[in-house]
């Protein structure tokens, strides 16, 4: 069924707003003291509080905590979620000798948006890119309160699935003249700039120099982009937005693909230089460590990294990025070496409870 304005208008109108916040700090991560993270303080002034919504469609949702709402085109459904809003302390990151600059924006339960800028751009010609911003009111909540900016120009989707890809459209309504990236075989929402494996452009009149990594398996047209800094030493690092093939110590669901193709997916990947920073798709990691540690009980890079991603978790901080290098020491499943095996982690994976 489809949700007209007046009826969520309606619906939010029976909902209380609070405001919430979290600690101040800043750290410098144990991965690497080079690379430069700060936080804030975070806010949120729109969260939402519902005491009871009750039946909404055809899906029967009761509330008892502060939620925030997703909704979704997906093909010809219109997808309604609520879900318990996430927090984590504001993060934006740095790559040291590039003009990369990310920040990091949480959605719905555990879904990570993101803003690429090149640091080096001052004017209005400044280009502004959103990788995955599934939900726009929050994204752009974001984008104007914490960078003071009121739209993106370009957006990066990593794949169809509607907590990545579910904001194209009302973005590309509400902003004319959006470029959208998505792969070529996949079923990208609004996509207006359809990309192939191994292709690779610059952003506008930036530096920010992209490189199409297709990855096929959780679902079948996943890329993840691959960006460094054109005018960058060939040392300075990169960074790659990985979507849902590869998290931080695991890797995504085999939803239209095999173990042979996760098993491709991560070979590629391991291809980049081991400097290159991991910004993926969700806040997996402890969930993902401590499978691992089942997988491989005696390894101490997964012992160290999950301790290091628990602390992180407990003091509210993001765990991204990681890094290719790090995961291929802690990632069992960018260390497998056949389809079999990876197949058979998969499966381990899908039936661990942590
Ligand atoms: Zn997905």
């Amino acid at each position: 069924m489809r949700y007209t304005r007046s009826a969520w208008s309606a619906i939010f109108s029976r909902c209380a707003s609070s405001a919430a916040s979290s600690d101040t700090g800043a750290f410098v991560p144990p991965l690497s003291n080079r690379l430069i993270v700060t936080e804030k303080t975070w806010s949120q002034s729109a969260t939402r509080s519902f005491s009871q919504l009750g039946s909404l469609g055809q899906r029967r949702v009761w509330a008892q905590r502060p939620l925030r709402t997703g909704i979704s085109a997906f093909k010809t459904h219109v997808k309604v979620s609520m879900m318990h809003t996430w927090k984590v302390a504001e993060t934006s990151v740095r790559i040291p000798n590039t003009c990369l600059r990310i920040e990091a924006f949480p959605l719905f339960q555990d879904n990570y948006s993101y803003v690429l800028l090149d640091d080096s751009q001052h004017n209005a010609d400044r280009v502004v890119v959103a990788i995955d911003p599934a939900d726009p009111d929050t994204f752009l909540e974001y984008l104007q309160q914490r960078l003071s900016i009121g739209q993106p120009t370009h957006v990066l989707t990593t794949h169809k699935h509607w907590d990545h890809a579910g904001g194209n459209s009302e973005l590309a309504r509400r902003f004319p003249g959006l470029v959208i990236y998505g792969g070529a075989s996949e079923d990208v929402p609004a996509c207006t700039s359809p990309v192939h494996d191994g292709d690779e452009f610059r952003i506008a009149q930036s530096r920010l120099l992209v490189r199409v990594l297709s990855t096929p398996c959780h679902t079948r047209g996943h890329v993840c982009y691959y960006v460094r800094d054109a005018q960058a030493p060939s040392s300075a690092p990169g960074i790659v937005f990985t979507g849902d093939t590869l998290f931080i110590g695991g890797c995504g669901r085999f939803f239209e693909g095999t173990g042979a193709h996760m098993l491709q997916a991560m070979q590629k990947l391991s291809t980049l230089p081991p400097e290159t920073f991991i910004f993926c798709g969700h806040e997996y990691t402890v969930a993902n460590l401590e499978f691992a540690l089942t997988v491989e009980p005696t390894n101490d890079a997964i012992k160290e990294k999950l301790k290091e991603a628990q602390r992180m978790r407990a003091d509210n901080k993001a765990t991204i990025p990681s890094t290719i290098g790090g995961e291929q020491q802690w990632n069992v499943f960018l260390r497998a070496s056949d389809a079999h095996w990876m197949t058979e982690l998969r499966e381990r994976k899908n039936r661990f409870r942590s």
